[in-house]
């Protein structure tokens, strides 16, 4: 089921004719990846579901990848294995939102609005890499031999996002 991906979707569109899409898309093509990435090489195998059940347009997700991170302890690459599954519930208002059922990440769209697929496949990967990536193995031991200072660099995620807004929005909901 590897067909060409679309660059942009109408995700409301997509559930209303419970569409299946699945493809690969070059880790390379996602700026935002770019710091937190190693490097860029290899794709991201994607499957996406768009359906509609009772007034709830929603979308399910499954995307694979082998990521090169930063080992956050001896600094040198490493391969981590992505594997990621995700719920959006597309809604078009905040009160929406409070109202998705538990499970469901908002994707906020509005009528006929196309949006990037890049964009959501992107904002799942952000998501589902750790924050501090760390071999899994004593890594710190080699890589601290003859070098006494070591420093962790502690890196802020970026919140100036509509998904971390929504994130926080839905939070404060709950
Ligand atoms: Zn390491």
């Amino acid at each position: 089921m590897l067909d060409r991906l679309p660059r942009f979707i109408d995700p409301l569109l997509y559930a209303e004719r419970a569409r299946e899409l699945g493809g690969e898309i070059e880790l390379n093509q996602f700026e935002r990846l770019e710091d937190i990435l190693a490097n860029q090489n290899g794709k991201v195998i994607i499957e996406l579901s768009f359906y509609k059940e009772k007034k709830l347009a929603s979308i399910v997700g499954k995307i694979s990848a082998n990521l090169n991170l930063e080992c956050q302890n001896c600094l040198k690459v490493m391969s981590w294995d992505c594997q990621t599954t995700f719920m959006l519930g597309l809604v078009q208002s905040l009160d929406e939102v409070n109202r998705l059922p538990s499970g469901y990440e908002p994707l906020l769209v509005k009528n006929q609005e196309k949006i990037a697929l890049s964009a959501i496949i992107e904002e799942e990967l952000l998501l589902a890499i750790p924050e501090y990536p760390k071999h899994g193995h004593n890594c710190l031991d080699i890589a601290q031999y003859g070098d006494k200072d070591v420093s962790i660099d502690i890196e802020t995620k970026q919140s100036d996002n509509p998904f971390a807004i929504l994130e926080t929005l839905k939070k404060s909901g709950d």
